[in-house]
């Protein structure tokens, strides 16, 4: 018996754990990998937004400008490798200009600093970048994932929780204390919990498809949207992350860096059928073909594949953006589950804002 069991040891299912555990209650993480955060969290270009983009009605909006500020007090805290990098969005030809106003209008409706680029002063620091117009956006950075990982983990062990490895989630259902959880690690195991909390990314839907009695019409259908980065070998030439204007499903083919300084591009975007994360080479091209577009220096032989990553969607690839969905009782019907679909980006920036947020559903 536990107080509340977390389903997914990605950087959401382990921000809520530790919020949970700092607050003297009982958490474990069923985590199906070896490794916690080894699926999307992983997987990403370890951005910490601002919140421009989102309608300030949002959550995610709330949640992302809530997360930057604690994710950035965070990593001072635990020493873990972070650079406040400052970002760039710009728009290579005047036919991009509104929509570039547009996202200026939007970053200052969700009241945060964004506001014109001095051209001088992006030239300087990113020699070599072509274009027509450009937005400032301070307080966007670069985290490293696995060392937020490893301290997010350390913290729930420290609080007195745990984090249950190569440990599966296999169904729940209602009983007198709260759920009866099924779990298979060496062994088939199961485990009574009050609070039912599902973070389980890609793996959302069949996840609630295996908890008795969830209604089916509150499932949101998973779409699987798959980026791939490539990385540029030599010396960066850039100083900023360089952001083209944003396409719906997408930020754009984007400069980023790790933090050793290397810099590389994507993601793209493709929607496909089934979680695959191979690499596409010949992708080159498009990739080739979009840099070239606000960087026309770009030499080709030194862009090399990196890795991929698979957006968890909730939305078709004809449908507009959606917020993120954290539904309790009040809407899918069923006491102590709280239920979150659809955190992809900015779900690494927002993870302790949701950590809080849904301690507070609790
Ligand atoms: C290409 C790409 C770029 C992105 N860039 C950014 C960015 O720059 N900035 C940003 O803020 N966000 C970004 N994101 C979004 C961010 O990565 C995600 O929002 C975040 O990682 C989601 O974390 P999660 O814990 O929900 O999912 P996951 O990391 O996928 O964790 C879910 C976990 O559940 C486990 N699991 C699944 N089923 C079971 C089961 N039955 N039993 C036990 N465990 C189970 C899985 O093994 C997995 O570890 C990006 C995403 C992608 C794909």
């Amino acid at each position: 018996m536990t107080e509340v069991i977390v389903i997914g040891g990605g950087v959401i299912g382990l921000s809520i754990a530790r919020e949970l555990s700092k607050s003297g209650i009982e958490t474990i993480v069923l985590e199906k990998n070896d490794r916690a955060g080894d699926v999307t969290s992983s997987r990403n270009s370890g951005v910490i937004h601002a919140g421009i983009y989102y309608p300030e009605d949002y959550l995610k909006t709330k949640l992302c400008i809530e997360g930057n500020t604690l994710i950035y007090k965070y990593a001072e805290e635990k020493k873990i490798n972070h650079k406040k990098y400052g970002k760039y969005i710009i728009a290579t030809e005047k036919s991009e200009e509104a929509n570039l106003d547009k996202i200026l209008k939007q970053g200052k409706k969700n009241n945060i600093f964004i506001d014109r680029a001095n051209p001088e002063k992006v030239y300087e620091n990113n020699p070599g970048l072509t274009f027509y117009k450009a937005l400032y956006s301070p307080n966007s950075g670069v985290i490293d994932v696995p060392e937020y990982v490893t301290a997010l983990e350390g913290d729930i062990q420290h609080y007195g929780g745990l984090i249950s490895l190569r440990t599966s989630f296999l169904g729940a259902k209602n009983n007198k204390n709260g759920f009866l959880v099924d779990c298979e690690s060496d062994d088939l195991f199961s485990l009574d919990c009050k609070y039912l909390i599902n973070c389980s990314g890609l793996s959302n839907e069949q996840t609630l498809k295996n908890i008795k009695n969830f209604p089916r019409n509150k499932i949101y259908r998973n779409y699987f949207a798959k980026g791939h980065y490539f990385k540029y070998s030599g010396k960066a030439p850039f100083s900023n992350l360089i952001y083209p204007v944003s396409g719906n499903h997408s930020l754009g083919i984007h400069v980023g860096f790790d933090l050793a300084g290397g810099m590389r591009f994507g993601p793209d975007v493709e929607f496909v059928n089934k979680i695959d994360y191979k690499f596409n080479e010949s992708l080159k091209e498009k990739f080739i073909k979009s840099i070239s577009r606000y960087w026309p220096e770009l030499n080709p032989d030194k862009l090399h594949p990196d890795y991929t990553g698979i957006r968890p969607k909730i939305t078709k690839p004809n449908e507009s953006m959606r917020d993120f969905s954290i539904e309790t009782e009040k809407q899918h019907g069923i006491k102590n589950l709280i239920n979150l679909q659809g955190i992809e980006s900015p779900g690494l920036t927002s993870s302790l804002a949701i950590g809080k947020y849904v301690k507070s559903l609790i």
